[in-house]
């Protein structure tokens, strides 16, 4: 546990909220002063006086000017965010309004927080561990429902508990082996190998779960990678702006919201869906001269999933097989799709019929998009993910566990080979170091800093 509390005696500000109007916004500080700087600038009551967990209404003044009539909220150390004394302001969501307010507190004394501060600070007051502290990024960035629901998970504790039960097993071998050492010429064996043996392949298998389940992970974190292939005039560009516009319309259907759309991403069924290179697919109408071009099939081998699309109304039904099986040697899956159709007479269409799971689509009347969007749903299997089973979507987390599984294999090596206590004891401590870098038993300030710096300003 960390007991940094002493390394932060400065108070910080941030506004909590992001830029732009709004009806309200919060400016929170954190810090031994927190509750004194506030306490100067609101003539309303004396804050320091009142309970923790309180709201406070009043006006914030510098000098005899009013900057706003704000609601205070008062947490006192250790029960906050922070397990600092925090105070947050709910003001009026204005630009202006916030910036006199961190400037008044700047000139109170506090000082400007740095990107993903408070969250660090939560960390190191021992508030909850590493991978809960990532894991508020990634509620915070999450844009579907299932990378909702993994931030979720790990920000609970629950991909923490799991690897601090496997830790404490490990941590109780590892003092038995080192206990042995002690007795030095003895020929002692505190620490059952047989034991050992059986506890590393319990380790191994689930620490081999939730290395595979970060392809799923990855998945759900940073969408699907898909792309579109086809001839031009297949009418590619005009199925992706089907697509994104399709969900534009759902989103802006309900009253009051705005979202910002990220360019070429899709959400289907609660995944997200990453169209790669599809700048090429809007600017220019030569991307895809042909499919054996070799930046085509590396963009094909980089993606998740392929949709072919081929203009049905001028296509010759026995090409299609050779094209599928040429995309197919890429190894990514494929969706074939005839577009057109609102152009195709019934006789025309059957003479596609023959091409196995192929999708009849019209980009431009939208006959045929749900299927599509069924289709691309159940190329991802969620089935592990919706069991509730742990799901490893932090790339820094998968790197630890795949340094894990090399050490646990370590000691399997060393075990048989049957080395003497000290290097067996080495090997489980070399195990313990990567999975304690996941949950932040084990840090740097390099770590540290480079996971921080990653949040914005306020968090
Ligand atoms: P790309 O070169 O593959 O991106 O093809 P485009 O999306 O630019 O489409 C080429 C032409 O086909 C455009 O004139 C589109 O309006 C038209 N088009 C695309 N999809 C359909 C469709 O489903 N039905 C019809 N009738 N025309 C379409």
């Amino acid at each position: 546990m960390h007991t940094s509390l002493l390394h932060h005696q400065d108070t910080i500000v941030a506004p909590a909220t992001a830029p732009g109007t709004a009806a309200l916004a919060i400016v929170r500080l954190s810090g031994p002063d927190a509750i004194a700087l506030c306490n100067r600038v609101f003539p309303a009551k004396d804050l320091q006086a009142q309970p923790s967990h309180t709201l406070h209404f009043g006006t914030i003044r510098d000098g005899d000017d009013i900057v706003d009539e704000v609601v205070v909220s008062l947490y006192k150390a250790p029960r906050s965010f922070t397990r600092e004394d925090v105070v947050e302001i709910s003001c009026h969501g204005s630009n202006y309004i916030v910036r006199r307010l961190v400037q008044l507190f700047i000139r109170q004394g506090a000082r400007m927080a740095q990107p993903g501060e408070f969250t660090k600070r939560a960390f190191l007051n021992g508030q909850f561990d590493l991978a809960q502290a990532e894991a508020v990024g990634d509620l915070i960035a999450a844009e579907s429902e299932t990378a909702h629901r993994a931030a979720l998970h790990q920000m609970r504790g629950g991909f923490s508990r799991e690897l601090h039960e496997l830790r404490e097993k490990l941590v109780h071998f590892a003092s038995m082996v080192e206990l042995e050492l002690d007795f030095g010429e003895e020929d002692v064996e505190f620490a059952n190998r047989d034991d050992l043996r059986t506890l590393i392949r319990d380790l191994h298998r689930v620490i081999d779960g939730l290395i595979r389940s970060f392809d799923l992970g990855n998945v759900i974190k940073n969408g699907v990678p898909t792309v579109i292939v086809g001839k031009p005039n297949a009418g590619k560009s005009t199925l992706l702006n089907k697509l994104l516009n399709e969900e534009k319309a759902i989103v802006s259907d309900i009253p009051g919201t705005t979202r910002d759309f990220i360019e070429d991403e899709l959400v289907v069924g609660g995944v997200t869906f990453r169209f790669i290179d599809t700048a090429g697919l809007r600017e220019t109408q030569d991307t895809i001269e042909a499919l054996g071009v070799q930046r085509t099939q590396e963009k094909m081998r980089q993606a998740s999933l392929i949709l072919y699309l081929f203009d049905a109304t001028d296509t010759d039904p026995a090409e299609i097989p050779d094209v599928l099986a040429t995309i197919r040697e890429t190894g990514t899956p494929v969706v074939p799709i005839a577009n057109k159709v609102d152009q195709l007479s019934a006789v025309q269409r059957s003479a596609f019929q023959s091409i196995a799971d192929l999708l009849f689509l019209s980009a431009a009347t939208g006959e045929g998009l749900e299927a599509l969007q069924q289709r691309l749903l159940a190329t991802v299997d969620l089935q592990e993910f919706r069991t509730g089973n742990t799901t490893v979507t932090n790339l820094r987390h998968y790197e630890s566990l795949l340094k894990t599984r090399e050490a646990l294999d370590q000691v399997l090596a060393s075990l048989d080979a049957g080395v003497t206590g000290d290097f067996l004891a080495m090997d489980i401590r070399q195990s313990l170091h990567h999975l304690g870098e996941i949950t932040g038993e084990i840090t740097t300030d390099d770590l540290l800093a480079n996971i921080f710096s990653k949040f914005c300003i306020g968090k």
